[in-house]
Order: structure tokens, then sequence, then C-alpha cells
């Protein structure tokens, strides 16, 4: 028999939810494995994009909250919580939505106060390269941004042969 500690536990204040941890990792670890709970081709608030047309419940992990300084990475394509750097026991987990959301149905303004934060948090498609590059980035989300300026080198070069 395989014993699973359940090392994950959510909080809740005034109905905001964080999700913390009850151990410590170091950077690089694999903390969790990503549940994938009910597969939906449009997203909500509530749900992990994992491939270009696949939106996922996630389980518990719907209470990560959004930073631009996160402390873990979600890796969509082995279904993985991976710690960003070293993490304290007690510590609140977070990550930055846009590494795994394309186009938000929900965006929200970030207070994270971290200074690069970026402050409208609607999806990557909706941020330079120039700060996407600094963070972790699903498969899914590096192929539309690859897809996107070639989309728009396309087009700048029929603006041009007018
Ligand atoms: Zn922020």
């Amino acid at each position: 028999m395989v014993l699973i500690m359940e090392t994950l536990t959510i909080r809740t204040e005034n109905k905001f939810r964080s999700l913390i941890t009850k151990q410590a990792y170091k950077k690089g670890e694999v903390m969790y494995s990503m549940p994938s709970e009910n597969i939906m081709d449009k997203p909500n608030r509530f749900t992990v994009q994992i491939a270009r047309d696949k939106h996922t419940h996630v389980g518990k992990l719907a209470a990560l909250n959004h930073s631009c300084d996160p402390n873990v990475v979600l890796d969509t394509e082995r279904m993985l919580m991976i710690a960003r750097r070293d993490i304290e026991k007690d510590e609140e987990l977070s990550f930055f939505y846009p590494s795994t959301e394309w186009e938000m149905q929900a965006p929200f303004i970030c207070l994270c106060g971290s200074v690069n934060c970026i402050h409208v948090v609607a999806g990557a498609r909706f941020l330079p390269l120039s700060t996407l590059e600094n963070y972790y980035l699903s498969k899914h989300i590096r192929e539309m941004m690859i897809e996107l300026l070639n989309n728009t080198k396309a087009h700048l070069k029929k603006l041009q042969k007018v």
C-alpha cells in the first residue's frame, strides 16, 4: 500500500482562498500531481488551461493564487506542480497565471507588490514577449505566442507590399 500524505491545505479568509504547503520544498522538486477532473473547451475562473482547447478543473489547485513572482510552476505537459524556488513550510503557493492561460475569462488587477508586477492579469496574449520570457511558459502558450508573432509578421509584410 502506498501512503500518500496530503501536503496542501486551503486557507479561507474573508472568502479569499489561498493554498498553503504543510511542508518545505527545494527548488525544482515535484510537489504535487495536477488533478484533471473535468476537461472543457472554454475557460472559467476555476480552470487551468492545459492545451490549446483544453481547460481543466484541478481540484485543490484551484485555490492557487496568481503572483508575478510565483513560487511554483504548473507543468501542463506532465501535469505536475513544481517548486520554482525553495519554499518554506506554511508558505502560500502561487503561480503566474499567464504561464498557462492564453486569454482569461475573468481578468483582474494584480496587487502582488512585486517589482515585476504586470498589473493587468488577462492572459499571455496581452503581454509583451520581454515580460513572458522571464517566466516558465507552458508548451501551448509558447506555440500560440509564436503563431501570433508569425501572423503579425505576415500582416506587416502585406502592408509593406501595398
Ligand atoms: Zn503582480
